[in-house]
């Protein structure tokens, strides 16, 4: 003869509630009664009602994990693969992108490039991708050059720059935004090396970036320590490029001019500032993973 839940007694169901507190399980507690009384009703099975009590706590924890580990990554703007309109950018391949959201490449060491010009989108789908890795518990860190550059600059200065390679290397994926809006501070390219070196075939990274590779001299303040950069960076790397206009000022398309509307920045750049370009740049592409 089987009992309901409530006839097997006060006595037992206290002792499940000491246990949950016990295990601190304290989503679980508070679900128990509703799931009792469900399992009573006959709406749940005696299984189904484990699940739920179990799947109620798991979510909880998930959750907060999720939450603290984008804190501690810096994801602090987030944004989603659901939320980036594709239609607004033809030129990108969806798929290649859902493909990059398996977090294959953050397992291979692999490096993934956004380029394109300011409001593309590159950001998004950089901090998307993070939020996809720390789902799928994965460590990231995210920070734009700049700051990364600063960082190590000031570590350095401080006698600490070891500690702050090693802290930078810990990620599984170590996101740099903002690749060339500034050039780094004088010593910021050989700094940005170091750390690229380190985790060179040891941790993914994403990089974003609105200038092209042969244009990494400037941003690096010199061709040597870029063609340096640029040999790690492209030899596992995904280079996705981002052809279409702003994101942001898609409203006002006809207010821009012309060439800034949509150019690819990989492009070879109109003919003055070119100082030779790094090698291996052009190949990018074709090394890529399909
Ligand atoms: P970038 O880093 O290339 O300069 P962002 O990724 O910061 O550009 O995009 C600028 C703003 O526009 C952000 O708020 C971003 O969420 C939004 N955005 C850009 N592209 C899209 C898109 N295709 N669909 C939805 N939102 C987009
Ligand atoms: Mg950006």
């Amino acid at each position: 003869m089987s009992t309901t839940p409530l006839e097997a007694g006060p006595a037992t169901l206290d002792r499940i509630r000491q246990y949950l507190v016990g295990l601190k399980m304290p989503r679980a507690l508070e679900a128990l009664e509703h799931i009792l009384r469900r399992l009573e009703r006959g709406e749940l099975s005696a299984l189904e009602a484990i699940d739920a009590l179990l799947g109620e706590e798991l979510t909880l924890r998930e959750g907060r994990r999720i939450k603290a580990a984008l804190k501690m990554g810096r994801l602090l703007s987030i944004k989603t693969l659901t939320g980036f309109d594709f239609s607004f950018q033809p030129s990108l391949d969806r798929d290649r992108i859902m493909t990059l959201a398996q977090l294959d490449f953050v397992d291979r060491h692999e490096v993934v490039h956004f380029l394109g010009q300011p409001g593309c989108g590159k950001t998004h789908l950089a901090l998307a991708l993070g939020v996809e890795a720390v789902k799928a518990g994965r460590s990231v860190y995210f920070a734009t050059l700049a700051d990364i550059v600063s960082s190590l600059a000031k570590a350095e200065r401080e006698g600490t720059l070891r500690e702050r390679l090693r802290f930078l290397c810990r990620p599984q994926l170590l996101i740099v935004d903002e690749i060339g809006y500034l050039p780094v501070i004088p010593g910021g390219g050989n700094l940005f090396f170091q750390l690229v070196n380190a985790r060179y075939e040891r941790g993914a990274m994403i990089l974003t970036s609105n200038r092209g590779f042969s244009e990494w001299g400037d941003v690096f303040g010199g061709t040597v320590v870029a063609s340096a950069l640029l040999d790690r960076l492209l030899h596992h790397a995904v280079v996705v490029q981002i052809e279409g206009a702003s994101y942001r000022l898609r409203r006002h398309a006809e207010l821009m001019p012309d060439n800034n509307r949509s150019r690819p920045i990989t492009a070879p750049p109109p003919a003055p500032r070119r100082r030779g370009r790094p090698p291996k740049a052009r190949s990018a592409d074709n090394e890529a993973n399909p």
